[in-house]
């Protein structure tokens, strides 16, 4: 089988990162993926701080900048969140919503999840919902109905139109920042059931963008976006280095030419 879906990669800078530095790594992708295939797109999601800074360095680029998360409100007395529509003054592209650290830190719900991707929606930004299961949960059997009870958390408050534009990121808890992928067979496994379960919703849906992200690494990039339903990468250590967040995209455009 083939995928004929472009792939996205996206990196997740989490709370990395300082002007210079960013300015050193931002220019580093801005340059580099110049010579990647055009049927890769490529995101960076970086601290809201720093969405001003993106925006200057890569607005010409192809590189689509966001942010890592939204707030569930619209705007109003809600001290220290940030708006989607914040977000979107910044010409951002994605806003990431519901990554395990945020549920496991901030006590975030799926249902609260699920009203931050409508905010995103709402203000043109593309939400990259992230579902996942801890290890416990793994081991229990029970990785299924936890990625499809949050899944299905956020597509129960979309029309079917809003939900063909979401990006859907499956990111194990266990594999995250571990340094321990999920092997190549796991993530597919889990991504067909995601894909079979976006598809009930409606055939528009059925094609979302589906990443994997779990120490996704340059040596093993190449074999996961090799998968059938696996439509490219959600990156986090590897992305705060130039050199390994672009061999990442080099491999998805190896992947995205690669026949099942
Ligand atoms: C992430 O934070 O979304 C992530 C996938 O992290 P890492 O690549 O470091 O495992």
């Amino acid at each position: 089988m083939t995928n004929q879906r472009s792939k996205l990669v996206v990196g997740n800078w989490k709370m990395h990162g300082r002007l210079a530095a960013n300015a050193a790594l931002l220019e580093g992708v801005a340059q580099g993926v110049q010579s990647l295939p055009a049927e890769v797109r490529v995101g960076v999601c970086v601290p809201f701080p720093y969405l001003a800074q993106a925006q200057t360095l890569l607005g010409v680029s192809r590189v689509v900048w966001g942010a890592q998360d939204v707030s569930a409100h619209e705007q109003g007395a809600y001290t220290g969140e940030v708006a989607a529509a914040m977000v979107a003054d910044f010409e951002a592209g994605f806003a990431i919503v519901g990554h395990s650290e945020r549920r496991a830190y901030h006590g975030e719900s799926s249902e609260l999840v699920a009203r931050k991707t409508q905010r995103a929606l709402a203000a043109g930004l593309t939400p990259i919902v992230c579902v996942g299961e801890t290890l416990e949960q793994r081991e229990g059997g029970t990785t299924e109905q936890v990625v499809g009870t949050q899944l299905d958390a956020v597509l129960a408050v979309l029309s079917v139109e809003e939900a063909a534009r979401i990006v859907v990121a499956y990111e194990p808890v266990w594999a995250i920042g571990t340094g321990k992928s999920a092997t190549s067979e796991q993530a597919q496994q889990v991504h067909a059931f995601l894909r079979a379960r976006l598809a009930a919703k409606g055939a528009q849906v059925a094609d979302v963008p589906l990443l994997y992200g779990g120490s996704v690494k340059p040596e093993n990039a190449a074999d996961l976006f090799r998968q059938a339903d696996i439509d490219g990468g959600l990156i986090g250590g590897a992305a705060l280095k130039a050199g390994d967040f672009l061999a990442i995209c080099a491999a998805a455009g190896v992947g995205a030419s690669v026949a099942e």
